[in-house]
């Protein structure tokens, strides 16, 4: 490793970001593949209520199994996917198996209360995202009330206007709209009281220290206490200890999500863990 400025340092970092930029390019080939080939997987985390661990609800997860690299996290090739577009397709896949899935729960009698679909600002900026809802809606059946969409607040606030009447007709469709990762953005409360969202995500970042970090502690209780004015729900991610769970519900915040619950699951473990 290159410990010092100067000319070997330079021939490392090029080097590094040739290898960079090669990994780059196989990896997009490979995800165009995969999404053809089946490689992609759809996983899903239940939520609860942290008060009697009823649940609510689970977020979908898209999971990539490549035959060679193994897992790759999402925290990979979704960005991929967004910077060369194939995230468009990659959403309508996930939005479509999402929401099939969850139809055959319903009409099998599993009550997993509503599946909540990340949706990549891409998909919202090139306005197909209505498009892409309407259609899987239609072709699974699922009713609309059981799907809701999580966004993060980036793409919202760089173009609010836009944004409002976008999630404005997603929410006349019937769905509803939750605000992920919520504190990690740069959310204007003016617009933040104007958009027809149902939930905020509070992020797992802040949740980590609780209960002992004074700062995240009170980071939690003022989103919570915003949730209230606004009459939002509010629900916390990364939930994996007990005195995180006694925190946030002390607090007002009754849903949350997290290892503590269980990890996100393949369909089938998923199934077994609604009829547990
Ligand atoms: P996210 O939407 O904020 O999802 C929550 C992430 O936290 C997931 O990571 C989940 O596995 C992880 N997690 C859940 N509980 C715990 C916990 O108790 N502790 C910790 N440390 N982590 C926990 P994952 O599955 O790796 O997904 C990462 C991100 O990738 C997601 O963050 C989401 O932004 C994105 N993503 C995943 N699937 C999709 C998709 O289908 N479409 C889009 N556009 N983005 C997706
Ligand atoms: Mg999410
Ligand atoms: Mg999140
Ligand atoms: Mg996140």
């Amino acid at each position: 490793q290159a410990k010092s400025e100067g000319a070997g340092s330079y021939a490392f970092y090029t080097r590094e970001m040739t290898e960079r930029a090669r990994e780059h390019i196989l990896l997009e080939s490979a995800l165009r593949r995969a999404l053809e080939a089946g490689e992609l997987q759809l996983h899903f985390q239940p939520q609860v209520d942290m008060d009697d661990g009823r649940p609510i609800g689970c977020e979908v997860l898209a999971r990539w199994h490549h035959p060679e690299l193994g897992t790759v996290s999402p925290a990979r090739f979704i960005p991929l996917a967004e910077e060369t577009g194939l995230i468009l397709e990659l959403g309508a896949w996930v939005l479509e198996n999402a929401c099939r899935l969850a139809k055959g729960w319903l009409d099998r009698g599993l009550d997993f209360g509503r599946i909540a679909v990340n949706v990549s600002g891409c998909q919202i900026r090139h306005r197909v995202i209505c498009d892409q809802v309407a259609q899987a809606l239609a072709r699974s059946g699922l009713p609309p009330s059981r799907l809701e969409l999580e966004v993060t607040e980036g793409f919202i606030m760089e173009k609010a206007e836009d944004a409002i009447g976008i999630l404005e007709a997603l929410r006349d469709q019937g769905i509803t709209l939750a605000i992920d990762d919520f504190g990690t953005g740069y959310s204007s409360l003016v617009y933040l009281k104007r958009l027809p969202i149902h939930c905020l995500k509070i992020d797992q970042s802040f949740v980590r220290d609780l209960p002992e970090d004074r700062e995240d502690a009170a980071i939690c209780q003022a989103v919570i206490a915003l949730g209230q004015a606004l009459g939002l729900e509010t629900l916390a991610e990364g939930v994996e200890t007990e005195a995180q769970r006694r925190f946030l519900l002390q607090h007002g915040c009754r849903l949350g999500q997290g290892y503590l619950f269980s990890r996100p699951l393949p369909a089938e473990a998923f199934e077994k863990w609604l009829t547990r």
